[in-house]
């Protein structure tokens, strides 16, 4: 997602908190997803080995990715699957485009992808004449609604259901007020089934791609993926080119945990294999990097590539659940994508890094134990070495750094601080400072604690 407002992650969370009740929800619900994690997780006596055996088996992966990559590519093509290398965004975007130009083809149905969400794909199709309809029932409803997916799992979480049956008036002519979840999904599937049965092309992401065979797999609760993939005469898959595992004895692994930290759910409703194209009809994969060389080479970050975009450090995290995914102004919202963000654009996303506690509690979910938070506090660091955090900020952190390393300076400030808080308050918690907004001022007290330290030892002497 484009950051067309031009505002911040602490601006556009701002925003998102004039709502207090939609906030409450949104923070409750997602907690209530990261409950059902927990239960799903802990009944598993093997959880913590299943995450220690993906986490090393991505690491393996990074590590070769060159020999997975080019076995993968060698055995999709014996299957009878077209492979195409993109290396950014724009090629990727243009190579769909060719491959649909190419046949006529100007309406496309596409099941849940975030590599297109990162890429813009539907904006680009869309300049070039052609109908990208978004088959997962979440995608649709924030496509219908003019809105990029608020978290990588649940697109429209930030949405209540009232909301989704205005926009379903507006757009697929259900009853004004209708809100019933049950009828608002049938007449979405009345709506998508036309679809369906009328798209030439269909384009999917990949979960995971098997090297050992060719071979991909897609996991979706609707089936969304299947149903386009196969009345299609032409299935485009598009891969970030982190998403392979080595065998296909692996996916025993990852199958187990993705589910599982995504939404408790013990395996996902449809996990369907992809090997090769049904007899007149064709497959092909888009290999992506966009960026994703520059962070297997930055050694702090490139832990960040065994991503299986659970959402669970989403659904954990205190910041994302307060401020909303619309917040982080890229395509992968909350902990990770402020991970991501930044190496694809330092200067756009230097805020992200800072949207975060560090508080941990993204890493302890992580089912392929990436060392999120520590990743961020990294990133912070880089990017006030680049010059990227606000001069403003840069100049108060230092002038605390040159307070902090000198005695004499900080007990003056102390002395300074407790006068100003004690008879002019209003200099520090004004409208200016957004410290206070949400904040009481706190009682000064009457001496610093070393004050009171030497006095008691003194009285004790
Ligand atoms: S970083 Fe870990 S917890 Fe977050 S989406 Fe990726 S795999 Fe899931």
């Amino acid at each position: 997602m484009s950051n067309v407002t031009g505002k911040s992650h602490p601006e556009l969370a701002a925003d998102f908190n004039k709502d207090e009740p939609r906030v409450d929800w949104h923070d409750e619900t997602l907690w209530w997803v990261r409950a059902k994690r927990d239960i799903a997780a802990h009944k598993l006596p093997e959880w913590e080995l299943l995450r220690e055996t993906a986490s090393q088996i991505k690491h393996n992966v990074l590590s070769n990715l060159y020999t997975y990559l080019q076995q993968f590519e060698a055995n999709a093509q014996k299957n009878g699957v077209v492979v195409h290398w993109a290396a950014d965004a724009a090629e990727h975007n243009q190579i769909v485009h060719k491959l649909l130009s190419d046949k006529g083809i100007n309406r496309m149905v596409k099941s849940k992808s975030m590599l297109t969400e990162e890429c813009h794909l539907n904006e680009y199709l869309k300049e070039h004449g052609i109908d990208v309809i978004d088959s997962d029932l979440g995608e649709r409803i924030v496509q219908l609604a003019g809105e990029p997916p608020s978290h990588i799992v649940l697109p429209c979480i930030h949405k209540k259901k009232e909301e989704i049956g205005d926009i379903f008036h507006e757009h697929l002519g259900s009853a004004k007020g209708e809100s019933d979840p049950k009828i608002l999904t049938e007449t979405a599937r009345q709506h998508l089934r036309e679809v369906f049965l009328t798209r030439r092309a269909a384009l999917t992401g990949v979960n995971f791609a098997v090297a050992e065979t060719g071979e991909f797999v897609i996991c979706t609760n609707e089936g969304n993926a299947d149903m386009g993939a196969h009345l299609a005469e032409i299935h485009i898959a598009s891969m970030g080119f982190e998403k392979i595992i080595p065998e296909r004895k692996h996916l025993g692994v990852f199958l187990r945990l993705l589910t599982r930290s995504a939404t408790g759910q013990p395996i996902t409703t449809y996990s369907s294999h992809f090997k090769k194209p049904q007899e007149g009809r064709e497959i092909h994969i888009v290999i992506v990097d966009n960026g994703r060389s520059i962070q297997l080479g930055r050694e702090d970050f490139r832990n960040s590539l065994k991503c299986i975009r659970c959402g669970a450090c989403m659904n954990t995290c205190p910041v994302y659940r307060k401020s909303g995914g619309h917040s982080y102004h890229t395509a992968i919202a909350g902990p990770i994508g402020s991970i991501l963000a930044p190496n694809l654009d330092m200067k756009k996303y230097a805020d992200l890094p800072f949207a975060s506690t560090l508080c941990g509690s993204c890493s302890n979910v992580c089912p392929v134990k990436i060392n999120i938070h520590e990743q961020l506090y990294a990133w912070r660091q880089v990017i006030v070495k680049e010059g990227y955090s606000p001069a403003s900020k840069t100049a108060a952190m230092k002038a605390m750094a040159f307070t902090l390393s000198s005695p004499v300076l900080y007990r003056s400030a102390g002395k300074m601080g407790r006068v100003v808080f004690k008879y002019a308050p209003f200099a520090v918690n004004n409208k200016l400072n957004p410290w206070y907004k949400h904040r009481e001022m706190p009682k000064a007290p009457e001496q610093s604690f070393g004050e009171w330290y030497s006095k008691r030892k003194e009285g004790q002497n």
